[in-house]
């Protein structure tokens, strides 16, 4: 199967990529054989202080590169998208969307919804949990992202709600999911509530 392949768009100068003449353009397939899905493999599969790295040039050759470093120390690698895999869009079809009511003209990024609990742990957006698949919560389990920032909002007979919750972490996994289902029942309590008008 292929790899999913990473496009580098800058080298640090001075750094361990730049010893290694990995250049921008190049791609990032894997580290000690491991794909990478996004941003938190690729952050915690250089956490080692002897990794393998395989780079594809752009005439398709592959590199793979020995690496011997400090353990937390940065490849000096940046990619051409930092999230390093798509953004999860919302789903839902809220009629008060705010973003369906922007004016139009403006930078084009601002109209796009997005709901990626990945990005609400590095930039504190908020997701509604609606898109999300086991594979997503086990990774937030995983990798222990945490605060996880939900939005909830409905709309019943009398008006619109929305309330914000933050998914904080617990050192112990298990808890962290647990926190994570409940905070699922209890949206799922408060979109019933809504539809039979119950607030
Ligand atoms: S969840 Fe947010 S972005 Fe998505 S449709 Fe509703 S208001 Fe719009």
């Amino acid at each position: 199967m292929k790899k999913k392949a990473h496009i580098i768009s800058k080298i640090v100068p001075g750094s361990i990529a730049e010893e290694l003449e990995i250049e921008a353009g190049d791609k990032l397939l894997a580290i000690d054989e491991n794909e990478i899905e996004d941003v938190f493999d690729y952050q915690f599969l250089i956490q080692d202080t002897y990794i393998e790295v395989l780079i594809e040039k752009p005439d398709g050759e592959q590199w793979l590169l020995e690496v011997d470093k400090e353990y937390d120390e940065d490849l000096g690698i940046e990619f051409e998208n930092g999230l390093m895999d798509e953004y999860r869009h919302c789903h839902n079809k809220c009629i008060f969307c705010f973003i369906d009511q922007m004016p139009p003209g403006m930078r084009e990024t601002l109209y796009f919804k997005d709901d990626d609990s990945r990005l609400s742990f590095l930039q504190g957006n908020y997701v509604t949990l609606t898109n999300m698949s086991e594979h997503d919560i086990d990774r937030i389990v995983q990798y222990h992202l945490s605060p996880i920032n939900i939005s909830f909002q409905t709309m019943n007979p009398h008006g619109s709600l929305t309330v914000h919750y933050s998914l904080g972490y617990s050192r112990n996994p298990y808890i962290s999911a647990l926190r994570l289902f409940f905070c699922q029942i209890f949206i799922l309590c408060l979109h019933g509530m809504a539809r039979y008008g119950i607030m």
